[in-house]
C-alpha cells in the first residue's frame, strides 16, 4: 500500500525544499498525505479545495520531489482521504517484554467487503521507537488533549465522562462507549482521555488503537502463529482504548477474539474506552455477546454542534493559532458549515489560507469567497421550511394539518419527525422550531426530540408509514431528501 513512511518522509523533505516551509506547511501539513503506488504519486487530501489548489500550483514540485525520490516519474494522482475510513494505527506496545515480531503487518483480510481503502499510515514515527504510537503519534501529531474539547450541549456530556474516566479510571461505569457521527470529536475525546491518563496516572498502561489496526494485528498473527503475543499485549493494558469499533462489524473472527480481550481486561480490572459511529445496537452484524457488553457500561452520544457551540470551536481553534478572526466571520462561518466539527476545521483552514496568500483583511468578503466552494459543495444549508417540506412530502400531509393541533398519529408522528429533524439539520433553538412548527413551546420539542431518539435506539420497527421498515429508514429517506 502507499503508506510506507520513509517513502513519506523522504517525498515530505524534498517537496519541502522546492516550495519552501512556510507554503509547505499551509498546503501539505496535517491532513494532507503522500505516498507511492507502483506508478502513482498518491496524494490524500482533506476536501476539493485542497485538492483543487495543490493541483493548480505544485503539480510539477510534486512531480519533481517524486521523481528525486523515487528515481522514476510518477503519476499523480489525488484522493479525498474518506472520513470514515478509520486511521490506520498501530498496536500499541504496553511497557514490559518488547514485542519480538518486529515486522510491521502486511494488511491480511478477513473475508470481509472492505474497499481498498488507503489507510492513513504511520508517517514520522518509526515503528521501533519504542514511543508509543497510536493513530495520532503516527499522523506525525500530538495527541488531542480534553482541555481543547469545547464545550456545548451536544457534547457536554460525553466530555464530563471523558474528564471523569481520567480522574479515577476503573472507579465508575465500564465501557465507557462514545457514538456519534463523522468530525463531531470522537476520536478528539478518546485521544484525551489516553493523553489524560498519561499525564495524571502515568503507571496506569493504556493501550489506544483503532478497531482496524487491531482487526490487521490480529490476523497477522493468526497467521504468524503468534497469538499469544499479540493476546499479552492487549491484556495487559490498564485501560483499553479503542477507536472506530464499528469497524468490527461483519468480522466474525475479529470479533471472537476482541470479545475475549474486552472480558480478560475487564476481569483483571481494566476500563474499556470505546467510539463508534453509531449506537451499538444499530451497527449490523456487530455480535449480541458484544454489543450486550457495551451496552453494560456508559453510552453517550456525541451530537453535531448548535451555533453557538460551532462559534465557540472556531474561535478557540482561531485562537490556538493566534489568529485574530472577527466575530462576524465566525458566525458566517458557523452558520453555514453545520453538520462536523471537521469541516468547520476545513473551512477555517481554507480562509487562513486565503488570507495568507491574498494579503487581504480576514472579513466577510474574504470569507464568502474563500468558502464559495466550500459551501456549495458540502453543506447543504437546511432551513425550517425545507424540513416542513420533505416531511409533508413523504407523508402526504398539508402544512397546516402539520402545524395544526392535531393530535392524532397520523400528524403527530411527522411532526415529531419534523422537528427532530430540524433539530439535527438546521441548527435553530428549540423554541425558534417549537414556534415554526404551530406555536409549540420548546419542551415539546424536546420531547419529540427524545421520543423519535428512543424509537431509533429501541431500532423500533415502524408502522409510521408504509413502505418503510424502520424509524431509522423514514429518516434516512426524509435526510435523502433534504440533501444529506
Ligand atoms: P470523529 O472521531 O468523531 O469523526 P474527530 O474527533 O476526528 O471526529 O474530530 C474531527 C476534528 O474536529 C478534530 O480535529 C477534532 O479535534 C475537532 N473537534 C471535534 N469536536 C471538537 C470540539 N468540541 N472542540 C474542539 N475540537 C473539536
Ligand atoms: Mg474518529
Amino acid at each position: 500500500m502507499a503508506s510506507n513512511p520513509e517513502t513519506e518522509a523522504a517525498l515530505r523533505a524534498a517537496l519541502a525544499q522546492r516550495v519552501g516551509d512556510d507554503r509547505f506547511g499551509l498546503w501539505f501539513g496535517e491532513g494532507v498525505s503522500l505516498g507511492v503506488a507502483g506508478d502513482t504519486l498518491r496524494v490524500g487530501v482533506p476536501n476539493g479545495f485542497f485538492r483543487e489548489w495543490i493541483q493548480g500550483h505544485y503539480a510539477a514540485d510534486l512531480c519533481s520531489a517524486a521523481q528525486t525520490v523515487t528515481g522514476r516519474p510518477l503519476e499523480v494522482a489525488f484522493h479525498i482521504e474518506a472520513e470514515v475510513a478509520p486511521l490506520g494505527g498501530e498496536v500499541v506496545p504496553l511497557p514490559g517484554p518488547a514485542d519480538p515480531r518486529k515486522a510491521p503487518p502486511t494488511p491480511v483480510t478477513e473475508p470481509a467487503p472492505k474497499p481498498a481503502a488507503q489507510p492513513r499510515g504511520p508517517r514520522d514515527l518509526p515503528k521501533s521507537s519504542g514511543a508509543t504510537p497510536n493513530s495520532a503519534a503516527s499522523a506525525g501529531r500530538p495527541l488531542r488533549r480534553l482541555e481543547d474539547f469545547v464545550t456545548g450541549p451536544s457534547n457536554r456530556l460525553a466530555h464530563a465522562a471523558a474528564l471523569d474516566l481520567v480522574r479515577s479510571p476503573g472507579a465508575g461505569f465500564n465501557p465507557l462507549v462514545i457514538h456519534g457521527g463523522v468530525g463531531l470529536g470522537k476520536t478528539h475525546l478518546l485521544e484525551g482521555i489516553t493523553a489524560g491518563l498519561r499525564g495524571q496516572h502515568p503507571g496506569t498502561p493504556v493501550a489506544h488503537i483503532t478497531a482496524e489496526a487491531f482487526t490487521n494485528a490480529f490476523l497477522e498473527s493468526m497467521r504468524a502463529n503468534g497469538l499469544n503475543g499479540f493476546r499479552s499485549r492487549f491484556r495487559k493494558a490498564g485501560v483499553l482504548v479503542v477507536d472506530d469499533i464499528h469497524f468490527l462489524a461483519a468480522k466474525r473472527a475479529t470479533q471472537d477474539e476482541f470479545l475475549h480481550t474486552f472480558n480478560a481486561v475487564v476481569a483483571q480490572g481494566a476500563t474499556v474506552v470505546l467510539a463508534c459511529d453509531q449506537h451499538p445496537r444499530r451497527v449490523a452484524k456487530l455480535s449480541d455477546e458484544l454489543v450486550t457488553r457495551f451496552l453494560a457500561g456508559m453510552v453517550v452520544r456525541v451530537e453535531a454542534p448548535d451555533p453557538a457551540t460551532r462559534r465557540a470551536i472556531l474561535r478557540a481553534k482561531a485562537q490556538a493559532r493566534g489568529i485574530d478572526v472577527p466575530e462576524a466571520v465566525l458566525a458566517y462561518v458557523a452558520d453555514h458549515l453545520r453538520s462536523s466539527v471537521r469541516e468547520l476545521e476545513g473551512a477555517l483552514n481554507s480562509l487562513l489560507a486565503h488570507a495568507l496568500l491574498t494579503g487581504k483583511r480576514m472579513d466577510l468578503d474574504l470569507a464568502r469567497s474563500a468558502l464559495r466552494d466550500t459551501i456549495r459543495h458540502t453543506a447543504v444549508v437546511v432551513g425550517l421550511k425545507d424540513v416542513e417540506r420533505v416531511v409533508c412530502e413523504l407523508f402526504g400531509v398539508e402544512p397546516e394539518a402539520l402545524k395544526a393541533d392535531g393530535r392524532g398519529r397520523a400528524v403527530a408522528h411527522p411532526r415529531m419527525l419534523a422537528m427532530y429533524l430540524a433539530r439535527k439539520r438546521t441548527g435553530a433553538a428549540y423554541g425558534e422550531i417549537g414556534r415554526f412548527f404551530g406555536g409549540r413551546n420548546h419542551s415539546t420539542v424536546i420531547a419529540a426530540e427524545k421520543k423519535v431518539r428512543t424509537w431509533l435506539e429501541e431500532e423500533k420497527r415502524s408502522n409510521l408509514l408504509s413502505g418503510f421498515e424502520s424509524v431509522a429508514d423514514v429518516l434516512g429517506a426524509l435526510e435523502q431528501a433534504l440533501g444529506a
